[in-house]
């Protein structure tokens, strides 16, 4: 795994007030490194490949604590499983409802309201459905 990233990493933890363990920096190196919004899962089987003695429980503990602090994002998926995100500028996602990725793309609605029938709007997850380029390019073959 890349040293600059485990840079960043114990930078991000640090700055939002968590104690930087290894396996904390490595699993906050792993979201970074991807741009597929993996689940706890997928992060969990790939980091123990390399580092044997990490518990799932590890890794979901983390995730949680990092989205506790705004450090990550997660969302739900439409089969309601929790992925991450470690982009934090505003934007959109197109989720593959085929190969069940999970792609940025750029925030469409313009101005985003700030107030809907008196409720203090904070954010907006908006996420287009649909076949990625890879999927339909299957389909048309
Ligand atoms: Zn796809
Ligand atoms: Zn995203």
């Amino acid at each position: 795994m890349n040293k600059s990233t485990q840079c960043e990493a114990s930078e991000m933890l640090k700055r939002a007030g968590i104690s930087p363990s290894y396996q904390r920096i490595m699993v906050l190196s792993a979201l970074l490194e991807t741009d597929e919004h993996p689940s706890a899962d997928t992060i969990y089987k790939k980091l123990g490949t390399n580092i044997p003695a990490i518990s799932r429980a590890t890794v979901y503990n983390t995730l949680n604590l990092l989205v506790d602090r705004g450090v990550i994002h997660s969302m739900r998926t439409a089969g309601s499983e929790t992925r991450f995100d470690s982009v934090c500028e505003a934007h959109s996602h197109f989720f593959c409802r085929k190969c069940k990725r999970i792609f940025d793309v750029a925030q469409q609605s313009g101005e985003i309201e700030t107030e809907l029938d008196g409720h203090l709007v904070e954010s907006q997850d908006l996420v287009y459905k649909g076949l990625c380029r890879e999927c339909r390019g299957e389909m048309i073959k």
